[in-house]
């Protein structure tokens, strides 16, 4: 009934019928067609023969859990122009449920509760201020009548927190700050106080940071909510804060009291974070025995590629140990609980680091399972260098990222340093969180990997990210037992639950980063059975847009000015080749407005596609900035062309171009 499964997001079921020895026997049951194909990353939630799932566009559907029927569909109508407040692709991670409602956070900000069984709206609240970038792209919780729920928005600019409605009216009944705000408005509270003094400058400008914007744990144990923070803004330190002080509460786990939201304790993770290294992936509640007592601990593998074991009622340090390759630390001090952070890592003095995790982490929001019958925590995770360089001439923007490096060069230096180490691989490991140690891991996709959900059928499955696959696991050995094709990427958490005697598998599956934005819209609701005899319709013919960009005749001076407001403005959407986050954003390097500047001005300065998501730039763009973009759209696609391996066919050029090695 709740994200996770349980209270405390372990992703485990009791459910066996579905076991080691039959797995293979399972088939599709039934699927159903969501409206986009843009991706999905939606945990599914099961309530008494209807699945719940929200989608892209914080869309949420009801389905009958025997036949797939849509049952209702609710759209909350977010404005299309929103999106320019939005970093990492028009998603939602989940729902909450909560005696006949349910709950979702749409991205303009609104907490929406929903009739269950009508689909209609009970009631909306705006949860931010709509004068500031923020959005939501994570699920909602409720505990003990409550809704608790954070927002993104730490890559432009904005002041975090987390906050607790009343699930039945939607009345705000206490919020909780993760940074302090300007000191002259006075605190709210003794801890933010302290944490004021853990700043120099004036961060309160630019909000601070420190979203909540995944993992939020009610324990009903200590009756505490923990909840992850993000990076600071901009994520640069060394220009967020000139004293170089640690910045509380960024990149932290903090517990608060479910009742009152009160502060309890705090453990940052990354003190003076400057590599968006956010402390929100997925944490969750476990009992188990180290150093021979029985401890209530949480468990996160956090995006700086540290696992960390914290005592859930005090938040005393137990374990700190690398759950994959990471080369800005050399470890945690046990001592004060702070990571020894390497020298070159801080990329002073306009020094360029090579990162591993980089940005994006080495887990993201993808959802982990643990086993009690294994030991193992699951974590999809991710092996991906990115790379850190100051932006000598940073100012902060009104408009889009506001990050102090130069975000283009961690395309750029890959192709100037072919040597230098890079990639971005994603797989699923087996790691015992008492010894430390990885059991065992999955073969590798290109790009970031999907979602866990363990079973007491010994199994673990998986969504095989850009694979296109749901897999089963031996969650013992990792041996391989069973993959379904999905025609699409599998991201999100896959959920299993009991109907008639009967146990089903069901994910939400939608958008391959590789595919593009142009490919067919195979986005679904896969349901899965033993003995199940359903198949998907064969995938549509497709011919990818062809490279056929105008020729590059603009002067080096000019692409280069283009290169760096494409950087600032247009790069965390549309990626170095124009297709980053392929299946969300229009591939730039294809596009016919290339050959028009009216064309590119109508849409880059006049928001032409606004509804659409891609709102006018013209608040911080003139019509020389967007002619110098366009010749560097123009030089980089002729550039990807002449390249021998692409050529004018279709391709995925940008990532195949930085390898896919990684490990
Ligand atoms: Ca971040």
């Amino acid at each position: 009934m709740t994200y996770g499964g349980t209270y405390d997001e372990q992703r485990y079921s009791s459910l066996a019928q579905i076991n080691r020895g039959n797995v293979r026997q399972l088939g599709l049951v039934w699927y159903a067609g969501y409206d986009t194909n843009l991706q999905q990353e939606g945990s599914p939630l099961y309530i008494d023969g209807v699945i719940y799932v929200s989608t892209a566009w914080s869309k949420v559907y009801a389905f009958d859990a025997r036949t797939g029927k849509t049952l209702w569909e609710y759209d909350p109508k977010t404005p299309g122009q929103w999106i320019v407040n939005v970093c990492c692709g028009i998603v939602n991670r989940g729902i909450a449920a909560w005696d006949g409602k349910i709950y979702v956070g749409t991205l303009d900000g609104r907490l929406v509760a929903i009739d269950a069984k009508t689909g209609k709206e009970a009631w909306s609240t705006q949860t931010i201020d709509k004068s500031q970038h923020y959005s939501i792209t994570g699920a909602p919780r409720v505990a003990n009548g409550r809704v608790l729920i954070g927002e993104s928005g730490g890559e432009f600019g904005v002041r975090g927190y987390l906050s607790a409605y009343d699930a039945e009216t939607g009345k705000l009944d206490w919020r909780f700050y993760t940074v302090p705000g300007n000191p002259k408005d006075g605190f709210e509270n003794d801890a933010m106080r302290r944490a004021a003094k853990t700043w120099s400058g004036e961060w309160w400008k630019l909000g601070g940071g420190g979203t909540v914007w995944d993992s939020i744990v009610y324990d009903p144990v200590t009756d505490l909510v923990y909840f992850g923070t993000g990076n600071g803004t901009p994520w640069n330190a060394q220009y967020r804060d000139p004293r170089g002080l640690d910045n509380l509460y960024l990149a932290s786990i903090i517990a608060v009291k479910a009742e009152t939201g009160e502060y309890v304790w705090h453990y940052q993770e990354t003190p003076a974070d400057t590599w968006d290294f956010d402390a929100v992936s997925p944490m969750m509640v476990v009992d188990l025995t180290l150093d021979g007592k029985r401890r209530h601990v949480i468990l996160q593998p956090s995006k700086n590629g540290l696992f960390y074991v914290l005592d859930a009622a005090t938040g005393k340090l137990l374990r700190a140990e690398p759950f994959t390759e990471v080369n800005w630390t050399t470890g945690v001090d046990m001592e004060t609980g702070r990571p020894r952070v390497v020298n070159a890592a801080r990329y002073l003095h306009g020094k360029v680091f090579d990162g591993l995790p980089g940005g994006q982490g080495a887990h993201g929001w993808h959802p982990n399972a643990y086993s009690p019958q294994t030991g193992l925590i699951y974590i999809p995770t991710q092996h991906a260098y990115s790379v850190w360089v100051t932006d000598p001439h940073y100012k902060p923007s009104i408009v889009g990222y506001n990050l102090g490096i130069n975000f283009g060069a961690q395309f750029t230096y890959y192709r100037t340093h072919p040597k230098a180490p890079h990639g971005f691989v994603g797989y699923l490991e087996a790691f015992d969180p008492v010894t430390g140690k990885v059991v065992w891991h999955s073969e590798t996709n290109q790009g970031p990997t999907g979602g866990a959900l363990a079973t007491a059928g010994g199994l673990v499955f998986q969504g095989g990210g850009s694979s296109d696959e749901l897999r089963a696991y031996d969650a013992s050995t990792g041996q391989k037992l069973w993959s379904a094709q999905a025609q699409t990427g599998v991201l999100s958490g896959p959920i299993t639950y009991e109907l008639d005697g009967k146990q089903y598998v069901a994910v939400s599956v939608g958008g391959n980063q590789f595919a593009g934005f142009y490919a067919p819209n195979y986005s679904r609701m896969l349901v899965f059975a033993l003995g199940g005899q359903a198949k998907l319709p064969p995938p549509r013919p497709y011919t990818p847009r062809p490279l056929n960009p105008p020729p590059a005749t603009a002067p080096a001076k000019l692409v280069d000015a283009g290169r760096a407001r494409y950087s600032q403005y247009c790069a965390a959407c549309h990626g170095e080749n124009g297709q980053t986050r392929g299946a969300s954003f229009p591939d730039l390097m294809r596009t016919p407005l290339l050959y028009t500047q009216d064309g590119f001005d109508q849409v880059v300065l006049k928001g032409v596609l606004s509804d659409k998501g891609m709102d006018s730039f013209a608040a911080v763009l003139k019509p020389a900035d967007t002619q110098a973009i366009r010749a560097f759209i123009i030089a980089r696609a002729n550039e990807l062309k002449r390249m021998p391996q692409f050529g004018p066919g279709p391709g995925v050029e940008g990532l195949r171009v930085r390898g896919g090695k990684g490990g």
